[in-house]
């Protein structure tokens, strides 16, 4: 059976009535075109033997000609097709823990809406759902690759009915609109689970309602597919080998720490090690790791949990983030006696970590005697190679990025084509620093030697700053100088 997309039909009357929305929803069938002879229909289980025969006999005279098609987009054509009343009576009733996104309900319109709004946002792999009340209609945005897009807008008049169907699916209290509320909720679609977190705060026109999705069973990438050179990809993976020590990763939220630091754990030989994470959330799982998640409510922090973690006997442990010093003293003390301690924290270039340890309270030779390295690292979006095109570098874009010691008389440009949904861009890819600790660095450390002198040393021995690193992406044609400005350069 041939698998069709329902996005490229064009569903109006000329073909003749379509079935009955309780038909299509129920029995996973839409008619996608139809002829005087032949009718042809999209199917979501093409071994329903049932359906198939309920449909020839219903249309006896004709030809039938069966697509598959996925449970996931046909939910989504019904969200998206239901026609919006702005009261819904008995609408969310769910008292289960998940909630299928992909099951339509009937008689709730705004359920099969929100339903087909989460199942899009995942399609397209955003982080995040914005939906925002304006002075006449609600927008709906994603954030697609770092960058917000909108959607689509509706009609004003059922903001109030999206925000309680969003309240009950997440416990929060739909009669209150005027404190912000946070919440959860964990969704399935066509079997894999989603964990979204949900925000709520009042504005002026309504309510900014923020879902951010965590989608624990998408694809882990590779430390080779994040997009790191290969001097820096090289360092990582050596230093991850050892069998103790600490590794940081640094930048501000978004810039992907989490998705590297998942792809370092994913390297090592997971059967052999005991692997512990302590994370807040659990983002994505990693087949044989043990990960735990953080939880406020039931007073278990980083340094708590991480006391506990280390009694179960672990080789490498993963620490969330380093918040506070009881957390960066555990995390330095279990590197000592050897653990491989991989963390985050929050400073801008990677070398800083060494003055924002030192400022939580650890004495320098500690610190030299377990950093291994220490990563900044940003993300760019990549420039669409279907639609971008090769331009000579301005005298002015030439001078900067000879100033970074970077060579290049070509940047490049894009325009976008329908590859890249016309943004110019697709996908994205890591701008790093890698900062390397070698015995000399380990005493500058010790030695408390001002931070001024320890980068000096580290760019003599090839370090490449973010802004070059960002840079020579530029020269390579692999992101804009656009970009490396708003997500690097200011
Ligand atoms: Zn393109």
């Amino acid at each position: 059976m041939e698998r069709i997309s329902l996005k490229d039909f064009q569903f109006d009357s000329a073909f003749g009535e379509q079935y009955s929305r309780e038909f299509i929803g129920r029995r996973g069938a839409i008619k996608i075109r139809e002829t005087p002879n032949e009718v042809h229909i999209a199917i979501t289980d093409g071994k329903d033997d049932k359906l198939r025969h309920d449909l020839e006999n219903y249309h006896n005279h004709k030809k039938i000609v069966f697509f598959g098609i996925s449970k996931a987009e046909l939910a989504t054509f019904i969200g998206e097709t239901t026609a919006i009343a702005p009261v819904v009576t008995g609408a969310a009733q769910e008292k289960d823990r998940f909630i299928a996104l992909d099951a339509i309900t009937e008689g709730a319109p705004v359920v099969n809406i929100i339903n087909a709004i989460c199942i899009e946002a995942i399609r397209l792999e955003s982080s995040d759902i914005h939906i925002e009340a304006h002075a006449d209609s609600v927008h709906i945005r994603y954030r697609i690759d770092g960058v917000l897009r909108t959607i689509k807008k509706i009609d004003k008049s059922v903001s109030l009915t999206i925000s309680n169907r969003i309240k009950i699916m997440a416990n929060l209290n739909p009669l209150e609109q005027r404190l912000p509320q946070d919440g959860r909720m964990s969704v399935t679609v066509e079997n894999s689970t989603i964990d979204l977190r949900v925000s709520i705060i009042p504005v002026a026109n309504g309510e900014s309602i923020v879902l951010r999705i965590f989608n624990t069973s998408a694809k882990l990438l590779s430390l080779d597919e994040l997009g790191f050179y290969p001097q820096d990809l090289n360092y990582i993976k050596s230093t991850v080998q050892q069998p103790f020590g600490l590794i940081l990763l640094t930048g501000p939220t978004g810039s992907g720490k989490t998705t590297t630091l998942h792809a370092l754990i994913a390297s090592l030989p997971v059967s052999e090690l005991k692997i512990i994470t302590i994370e807040d959330p659990v983002e994505q799982l990693i087949r044989g790791v043990n990960q735990v998640q953080i939880n406020d409510e039931i007073n278990l922090s980083f340094d708590g949990m991480l006391r506990r973690v280390l009694r179960q006997d672990p080789n490498v442990i993963m620490v969330g983030e380093i918040r506070d010093t009881a957390t960066a003293e555990l995390a330095v003390r279990s590197a000592l006696t050897g653990h491989l301690i991989l963390s985050t924290l929050h400073t801008n270039d990677s070398i800083s970590v060494i003055t924002r340890l030192e400022n939580m309270g650890l004495e320098p030779y500690l610190i030299a005697a377990v950093l291994r390295c220490s990563v900044a690292q940003r993300l760019v979006r990549k420039i669409c190679p279907s639609c971008r095109k090769k331009v000579s570098a301005t005298k002015k874009v030439k001078s900067l990025l000879e100033k970074h010691g970077v060579s290049g008389n070509t940047v490049y440009e894009s325009s976008g084509c329908s590859d890249c949904e016309h943004t110019g861009y697709k996908g994205r890819t890591v701008i790093s620093e890698v900062f390397m600790v070698d015995k000399n660095i380990e005493e500058l450390i010790a030695e408390r030697r001002p931070v001024k002198e320890i980068v000096k040393y580290s760019l003599n021995a090839g370090m490449s700053s973010i802004t070059k690193n960002a840079l020579q992406k530029v020269a390579d044609g692999i992101t804009s100088l656009r970009e490396v400005e708003r997500e690097v350069l200011f």
